[in-house]
């Protein structure tokens, strides 16, 4: 059945295990996200058997879920009306508000149990986390006296919301504020998490990432690639999953609609180019799986030219392959287009 992701296993493990390997090499602990293909248990099943520390996810549906015996971590700060399910699905949570950190600490009391919470400082990249020039020390104060809490790391996150990249200068900060930690209260930390797959390319030129030990890598696993400057990397593989979707319909038609123009089916009034007579052809997906700007034809000369909800049209005027009705095209993907069709029910796993 068309359209399907084809997902190799093969591959995939092999990205994991280069970089669990590499992560260890550099004195790291590494958690394996799985987000970005809403933690598919074939999927976790390999990080199971490899040496990974901990398995990662930004949702506690996906936690609640997943079959692991991995200590499982949960990414996205908590909603003050999960507490109960994070308390019982993840054994560690990224957190940067007291007042969320407290109804956890009440939630742990109440299930009899401890919960173990990363604090996030945010060190200029502005999404999630405590602003690192802000009230840090006396937060980690107030956690502390939580008898259900255990303050088991800090982290940070970067290159996420702001693009900023981990280098030295920036790291910098989180050292910072874990040496005043030790220094002014005595406190250590057993992780301190840096962040993403934007981290890596610092670990492939031996840099020094200052006082991190901790990296949590999702996007790297899957495509292959840093994510501070997007480029590949050698030894992995960037073709783990790939889309293939077939032509439901080939036809020649004119590049410019016939008729007045009003509204197209989202709203927006089109504009056209004219191209002369082209070879269109449809593909069986849409809006509703993946925004086709981010879809990368294998075969070069296939340009794609709109959607809708449920069709793509394609350009193959300047193919050398004369498609035809039924052909699979091929296409690599992005980031935002695989997190889409991993999560559209339309599009059929299949995995090799
Ligand atoms: C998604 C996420 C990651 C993983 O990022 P990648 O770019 O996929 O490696 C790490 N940390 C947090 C907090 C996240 O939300």
């Amino acid at each position: 059945m068309y359209p399907r992701l084809r997902i190799d296993t093969a591959k995939y493990r092999h990205n994991v295990q280069t970089l669990q390997k590499l992560c260890h090499k550099h004195g790291l602990s590494m958690m394996a996200v799985t987000k970005v293909f809403c933690a598919d248990q074939r999927l976790v099943d390999i990080i199971n058997e490899l040496e990974v520390d901990y398995i990662a996810d930004s949702r506690i549906m996906n936690l609640r879920r997943m079959k692991t015996d991995r200590k499982k971590v949960l990414l996205r700060i908590p909603s003050l009306h999960e507490v109960d399910e994070v308390v019982l699905f993840a054994d560690v949570s990224l957190n940067s508000e007291m007042k969320t950190i407290k109804a956890l600490n009440k939630s742990a009391k109440y299930q009899d149990t401890v919960h173990d919470i990363i604090l996030m400082v945010d060190i200029g990249d502005l999404r999630e986390g405590v602003y690192y020039k802000e009230s840090v020390m006396s937060m980690i104060t107030d956690i502390q006296a939580l008898r259900h809490i255990n303050l088991k790391g800090i982290g940070t996150n970067l290159t996420c919301y702001g693009g900023v990249v981990p280098n030295q200068d920036t790291l910098k900060k989180l050292t910072d504020i874990v040496r005043l930690a030790k220094d002014t209260l005595g406190v250590t930390f057993d992780i301190i998490s840096g962040g993403n797959s934007s981290h890596l390319h610092l670990l492939y030129k031996n840099a020094s990432i200052d006082a991190v030990n901790n990296l949590r890598i999702g996007e790297a696993l899957i495509l292959g690639r840093e994510t501070a400057f997007g480029k590949p990397l050698d030894d992995l593989y960037q073709d783990v999953v790939t889309l293939e979707a077939d032509l439901i319909e080939m036809k020649q038609k004119p590049s410019i609609p016939e008729g007045d123009i009003g509204m197209d089916a989202f709203g927006k009034t089109p504009v056209f180019e004219d191209f002369g007579l082209m070879q269109r052809g449809i593909l069986a997906l849409g809006k509703q799986d993946v925004d086709f700007h981010e879809l990368i034809p294998e075969d070069t000369n296939v340009r794609l030219i709109g959607s809708s909800s449920d069709h793509i049209i394609a350009d193959l005027s300047n193919t050398s392959t004369p498609y035809k009705l039924g052909d699979v095209l091929r296409f690599r993907l992005s980031y935002g287009s695989l997190l889409s069709l991993m999560t559209s029910r339309y599009v059929e796993k299949s995995y090799v």
